[in-house]
């Protein structure tokens, strides 16, 4: 399979604090790669750096073979990189499918009027980014919520309304940090099952969670980071029986 993701020899420095220690992955095409770790094990950092929300203090980012560590923040997303964050990014005075449009504007023109664009394109295009963002809030179930203001959904649905917001820019490459955190049994599977159809429609995840049986199900490939580190790395199974990882999350 191409690789699509090469992060090679990362740090990243906080003050005297190392978070991210000489860590190297690879993301492949079309694969859903897991990132867990204990707490503090530098997991957001990485997809910090891996979004361009923060810039490495070392190493190499390289994605579809291009260098991102000079590309500023705000083009990954038009390059084929998105994210959710751990904590919910929502503006709940708009509504649900203004809050998932948001995740469109990177991909089409900054300012419909300054480039030249007719009226008529203008509302065309506008036209057609309503559309995909209704054909993904009913991909994640919400689409009778599409006109509700996000302030009044649930936790649950936060978090489902902020992967449509992710998709709709329509991802080589999509970044989770911990989606699943503080939803119920019914909802982690609901999202598994999404997750998978993501992959299978050949958008690669790089996924940091904490629920093993959403990892263990749906990962094809783990990386375990344990103080900044990389301590392992295998398939699901290779890694519920690493002594290492066992260790580690045992904390002795
Ligand atoms: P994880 O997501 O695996 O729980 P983080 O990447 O959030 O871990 O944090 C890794 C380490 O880096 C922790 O010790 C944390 O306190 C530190 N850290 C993370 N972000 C910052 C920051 N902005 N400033 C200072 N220290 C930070
Ligand atoms: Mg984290």
């Amino acid at each position: 399979m191409t690789t699509l993701l090469t992060v090679q020899d990362l740090s990243r420095d906080f003050g005297g604090v190392r978070a991210v220690n000489h860590v190297d992955f690879e993301v492949k095409q079309g694969e859903i790669l897991a990132l867990i770790g204990p707490n503090g094990a530098g997991k957001s950092t990485v997809l910090n750096m891996v979004s361009g929300v923060i810039p490495p203090s070392e190493g190499e980012i390289r994605f579809a073979n291009q260098l991102m560590t000079r590309v500023p923040g705000y083009e990954y997303a038009k390059l084929g990189i998105t994210r959710t964050f751990q904590n919910l990014q929502t503006f709940d005075d708009m509504t649900v499918l203004e809050n998932v449009m948001v995740g469109m504007h990177t991909k089409t023109h900054s300012s419909l009027f300054s480039c030249g664009m007719s009226l008529t394109t203008a509302r065309r295009e506008e036209r057609t980014m309503q559309e995909r963002a209704h054909t993904w809030l009913e991909k994640v179930g919400l689409s009778s919520l599409a006109s509700s203001h996000a302030g009044s959904l649930p936790y649950g649905k936060l978090r489902l309304m902020e992967i449509a917001r992710a998709m709709v820019a329509e991802p080589k490459l999509l970044l989770l940090d911990e989606p699943a955190a503080g939803l119920n049994h019914t909802e982690t599977a609901e999202m598994s099952r999404m997750f998978q159809e993501i992959r299978e429609n050949g958008t690669a995840i790089l996924l940091v969670e904490h629920d093993m049986d959403m990892i263990m199900t749906i990962a094809d490939r783990i990386v375990v980071l344990d103080q900044g580190s990389k301590i392992a790395e295998g398939t699901p199974r290779e890694i519920q029986e690493n002594p290492r990882v066992i260790a580690a999350y045992l904390g002795t």
